[in-house]
């Protein structure tokens, strides 16, 4: 039997159904930027497959990281124990996040991180002798993960709230920003945010939000000013602020971590995607000194521990994949990125199918009047080269940091040609 028709008969893809599977290519390696097809086409990978493959494919020094780690000690548990692999990530992380933020917990995949910090909100109170404040806020056309908890703070209407309902704990929603990222943010654009914070702070154990950049509930940039506000906000009313920098960190927007561009920092952080260059699955939950000691008061301990958790492997690819970052020009490269990116889709613009364009940090979108059909914008794409994933009506890029600017200008050129076709 083809490795596909196991593979549609057998296995479930992201999102999809198992009796009308979409398209799926196989891919026989990759390399650099190109996703090499087992028929030999090569693509130009403009989704870093989904924001994490910063450095591109193979890259020598996280295989070497990954080798090296591989022959000392590919795992052992985390309970009892500790490694170098470990304490290394950690001292980098606590090194590269804002200052305050200084109590690591390792976790195996970005919705386990947002799950920890979620936990960690709620034992903080709880501890405080405030068990009341067990709620969340969040912001519309957020995303946070799949598992139960992340869910219940995505956003309600494209997080499919509706068919888990019964499930999951409802939480307090403001309106999403409607302050561009270059606008301000004015008493109005806050009112709605400043509204529900003041109403529901008695029970709130945290806002969580992703800072700047909305990710995979919409692609949307808002302004620095609104999360300066959500800061002060929380100060004001004893409510903890988490940062889900699962998709912003490691440079991203076009900062180490989305928050600096408002000059604030969090309570909690949550890190995940790019952070071990793709190469492995890892996250972490970053919380300040106060969170940690207010969890660990009166002999409290913070409730998690995954089996997977400091995995060896992980952290020393990550620990190399963060060396790799900072020794490169990430933040001239990121600049350059966003220049080409938006020059490379500004002729987007001009087609009947288009409503906007919008560039920052290495993210690039182009947001369509109606939803895409899926697999044959797909092939439209695979025909010309290049590998874009789009979702709803979201055809956008997030390349790793390597791409050449020669990649960079077909992978933009294909977008515009595809979305010509679309309308
Ligand atoms: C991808 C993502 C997550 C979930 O991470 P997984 O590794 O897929 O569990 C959470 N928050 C944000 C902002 C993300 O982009």
């Amino acid at each position: 039997m083809s490795i596909l028709e196991f593979d549609k008969n057998h296995l479930w893809h992201p999102y999809t159904s198992a009796t009308h599977p979409l398209t799926v290519y196989p891919v026989k390696r990759t390399e650099g930027v190109k996703i090499v097809l087992e028929d030999g086409t090569e693509l130009i990978d403009g989704m870093a497959s989904w924001w994490c493959a910063i450095h591109g494919y193979n890259n020598p020094v996280l295989i070497k990281a990954l080798r090296d780690q591989a022959e000392t000690m590919p795992h052992v548990m985390f309970g009892g124990l500790t490694h170098e692999p470990a304490v290394e990530l950690a001292r980098k992380l606590v090194e590269i996040s804002p200052e305050p933020l200084q109590q690591v917990f390792l976790a195996d995949s970005g919705s386990v991180s947002v799950e920890v910090a979620i936990k960690m909100a709620i034992q903080y109170w709880y501890a405080a002798g405030r068990p009341e404040k067990n709620r969340l806020m969040t912001i519309r056309n957020g995303y946070h993960g799949d598992t139960i908890g992340c869910m219940s703070v995505c956003d309600p209407v494209n997080g499919m709230h509706s068919m888990f309902s019964s499930v999951l704990p409802e939480h307090v929603f403001a309106d999403t920003p409607l302050c561009g990222y270059a606008d301000g943010c004015t008493d109005e654009d806050f009112a709605d945010f400043k509204g529900k914070i003041e109403t529901h702070a008695h029970e709130l154990a945290a806002v969580i939000l992703e800072p700047v950049v909305q990710g995979a509930g919409g692609m949307r940039f808002y302004s620095p000013e609104y999360l300066k506000r959500v800061r002060e906000a929380c100060d004001k009313h004893n409510v903890l602020l988490i940062c889900d920098e699962i998709a912003t960190g490691f440079g991203r927007a076009g900062a180490m971590f989305a928050s600096e561009m408002a000059g604030i920092s969090p309570d909690i952080m949550c890190m995940g995607k790019s952070i071990t260059g793709g190469m492995m699955t890892l996250a972490a939950t970053l919380a300040t000194k106060e969170v940690a000691e207010g969890i660990s008061s009166k002999g409290g301990v913070f409730m998690h521990g995954p089996t997977f958790m400091g995995n060896p492997l992980a952290c020393a690819v990550a620990s190399a994949s963060i060396d790799l970052l900072l020794e490169s020009n990430w933040k001239e490269r990121v600049a350059e990125i966003t220049e080409l990116l938006c020059s490379g889709l500004a002729p987007c613009a001009k087609s009947n199918a288009v409503a906007d364009v919008r560039c920052l940090g290495a993210i690039g979108v182009v947001e369509l009047k109606k939803p895409v059909d899926m697999d044959s914008i797909q092939r439209e794409f695979v025909k010309r080269g290049v590998w874009v994933r789009p979702f709803g009506k979201l055809v956008y890029v997030m390349p790793p940091y390597v791409i050449s600017n020669l990649e960079l200008e077909a992978l933009t050129s294909a977008i515009c040609e595809v979305v010509g076709l679309q309308g």
